[in-house]
């Protein structure tokens, strides 16, 4: 075994690969950019690295730091992670040629592996069923309108070296063809350094099933069962699940054969996955990822496998002591994606500084890279943690999930918290009705407008402000219960913003307990707060759990997995004005101008698309809110845009 690993990567996969080196005795070495010198990754490793500048590709992909900060510290290997460096076959061949071990497959079989279309062409050669498709090398855009015709709308576009759903359109016409093939093809380039592309036939209701394979450099090759990851938001997955529910014996056998038959038609070793899209009783190959998964702990759940102790095993040239038939899968598990994301403005990342963070690792397995008080920045992945919940059947796992999600808390940055307990608690979901388009399907419920707190949550955040009403009974100094000598308490008045409302809490001590007025309702409550947030509250005797945090006048209250976000409003304060950027198209986040649409003077049509900006490797396409003129164009093609800058202003409705 090697005395000292280098892991390649940072956030949550960087800390999870370490707890497992730090277990088997291996000695660990991190690499960091400058914006994260005080990141969790960091304090947790041996030794640590700088290795460049914020921006990944001057750090985290910058292989020459990465390998001098390995040969530096005497590392004898290379963890790569997943994203970064983790597919990249120049890398892993330039570590070889440092005579440093990469901790994955050999770099032929990433390149067989890299391409969606050779990996197709490939398979298909194997006798592993694929999509109907196109994946020519024939890249011309009426050649490619032609193919799509031949497959038969509606067909999607898809990077053919992407990942993370990036580069990739649905085309439901042909006459849409052309300007989403620009698209893909722009977004594969900036993403991928690639712009070629495949087509497929786009399937209406897919399952995402997708197969864990395990191969040791001596030839053999195992799989560990399947996973189930069809929750999906932008083509990208939010909770995945182990085994998949539902899935026939024989279905599944034949699944992890064509798995294994995939890795040894491309000589893998180590750990993969192998891609597939499911619909009704058949399955088809979509890509192998030729590294460890986000996902992978759903795995290691129901098979008690260490995924990151079997890579470094087999990197060091041990050989497998176990079958396939010795792969055992128990229980069920789910894992949910707690993003810094806002779900209700079509899930775009969201940026900020996590106030408060509470998370539930006392009730289900947390995998995460950051701390309380750490920054999300647009350099890197939103993820703030995942979260793993195992139950001896399905049913468990759900109750789990969703009690540890309810646990949950964070302040100051949006998440996806409260979306994702309503997808574990969804009727669908409980009854296992899985396909990619469930978001989509059960949007109404899953993403309801939002509602006014209600007086459970105003009253915690009330009673956090006040405190108990007699601190002391002893000492009348201590007193908050407004006691007055001869007359009845007074009462004092909170005020609350709750969204676009003001709510006023008025509160007067009766006893240990208060009273308060809220609107028309009237309750007795009382409060019992712990420091990391967890509360108990009680109101008109009934006793329930919360999380209340607070950061400043900021305050977030969760209550049955749901959460709202309120703000102490001083009275005295001058009124806010109105939202300045009301009416305006502006950025929805830090980015980069990558086409313009329009031009002062246009006539647009409500819904029209007028400019396109690129950030965090995604475009986002701005459209107009109304019908109406192009008044200013502010930016042009290339500009760098800073959130809420405004880019296109209409002329005032006639
Ligand atoms: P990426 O590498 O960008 O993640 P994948 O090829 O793995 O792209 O596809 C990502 C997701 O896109 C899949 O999980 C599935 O939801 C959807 N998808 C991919 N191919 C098809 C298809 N042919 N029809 C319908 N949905 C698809």
């Amino acid at each position: 075994m090697f005395s000292k690993i280098l892991i390649a990567n940072r956030g949550e996969i960087a800390c999870r690969v370490m707890r497992t080196a730090r277990r088997m005795g291996v000695a660990t070495v991190a690499v960091y950019s400058e914006a994260d010198a005080g990141a969790l990754h960091v304090a947790m490793a041996d030794e640590a690295r700088l290795i460049g500048p914020p921006p990944a590709r001057q750090s985290y992909l910058n292989a020459e730091s990465i390998i001098a900060a390995a040969k530096e510290t005497g590392a004898e290997a290379i963890h790569p992670g997943y994203g970064f460096l983790s597919e990249n076959a120049e890398f892993a061949e330039a570590c070889a040629a440092a005579g440093i071990v990469f901790i994955g497959p050999p770099p032929a079989a990433m390149r067989a592996m890299g391409s969606k279309a050779a990996a197709k062409a490939l398979m298909q050669q194997a006798g592993v069923p694929v999509v109907p498709g196109y994946h020519g090398d024939d890249q011309d855009p009426a050649h490619l309108q032609q193919e799509a015709g031949k497959i038969g709308f509606p067909v999607l576009i898809k990077a053919s070296g992407g990942g993370g759903g990036r580069g990739m359109r649905i085309v439901n016409g042909a006459a849409e063809f052309a300007r989403a093939l620009d698209g893909a093809k722009r977004e594969a380039a900036s993403s991928f350094g690639d712009d070629r592309v495949l087509i497929e036939k786009y399937l209406a209701r897919p399952r995402h099933i997708e197969v864990q394979v395990f191969a040791d450099a001596h030839g053999n090759v195992l799989h560990l069962h399947e996973r189930d990851c069809s929750i999906q938001r932008r083509y990208q997955k939010i909770v995945e699940e182990a085994p998949a529910p539902g899935l026939k014996p024989k279905m599944r056998q034949a699944m992890g054969e064509a798995a294994v038959a995939a890795a040894k038609a491309v000589g893998y070793v180590g750990a993969g996955t192998v891609e597939f899209i499911v619909e009704k009783d058949r399955f088809y190959f979509m890509e192998m990822n030729t590294r460890l998964q986000v996902e992978h702990p759903v795995t290691e759940a129901v098979t008690g496998a260490d995924l990151v102790e079997w890579q470094l095993r087999v990197a060091a040239g041990e050989k497998f002591t176990r079958t396939q038939g010795d792969i055992a899968c128990s229980g069920h598990a789910i894992e949910a994606r707690l993003y810094a994301e806002n779900p209700d403005r079509g899930f775009l990342p969201a940026t900020g500084t996590l106030h408060r963070l509470r998370l539930p690792t006392d009730v289900a397995r947390v995998e995460t890279g950051v701390r309380e008080g750490d920054a999300v920045t647009p350099f890197y992945d939103p993820m703030i943690a995942k979260i793993i919940a195992w139950g001896p059947d399905r049913a468990a796992a759900r109750t789990r999930l969703g009690h540890a999600l309810a646990e949950t808390g964070v302040l100051g940055v949006a998440t996806n918290r409260g979306f994702l307990a309503r997808v574990i608690g969804d009727a669908d979901f409980a009854a296992a009705k899985l396909d990619t388009g469930f978001i989509e399907r059960r949007r109404a419920a899953l993403l309801p407008p939002p509602a006014p707190a209600p007086d459970a949550a105003i009253a915690a955040a009330a009673l956090l402000c006040i405190g108990e009403p007699i601190v002391s009974v002893s000492d009348p100094w201590a007193r908050r219960d407004g006691w007055r000598l001869n007359t009845p308490n007074a009462a004092q008045t909170l005020l609350f913003r709750d969204g676009e409302e003001t709510r006023a809490v008025e509160a007067a001590a009766a006893g240990t307990f208060w009273v308060l007025r809220i609107g028309e309702s009237r309750l007795t409550a009382a409060a019992r707060f712990v420091p990391d947030g967890a509360a108990t509250l009680t109101l008109d005797g009934a006793q329930s759990r919360a999380v209340v945090l607070d950061h400043g006048d900021d305050i977030a209250v969760f209550i049955d997995g749901a959460g709202w976000r309120l703000t102490r409003v001083d009275p005295l304060a001058p009124p806010a004005g109105s939202d300045p950027s009301a009416g305006h198209l502006s950025a929805p986040m830090p980015g980069r101008v990558v086409q313009l649409l329009v031009a002062p003077g246009d006539a647009v049509r409500q819904g029209q698309p007028l400019i396109v900006v690129e950030a965090m490797k995604m475009e986002h396409t701005i459209a107009a809110p109304r019908d109406g003129t192009v008044a200013t164009v502010r930016y042009a093609v290339g500009d760098l845009v800073e959130e809420g800058t405004e880019l296109i202003a209409l002329a005032e409705a006639p």
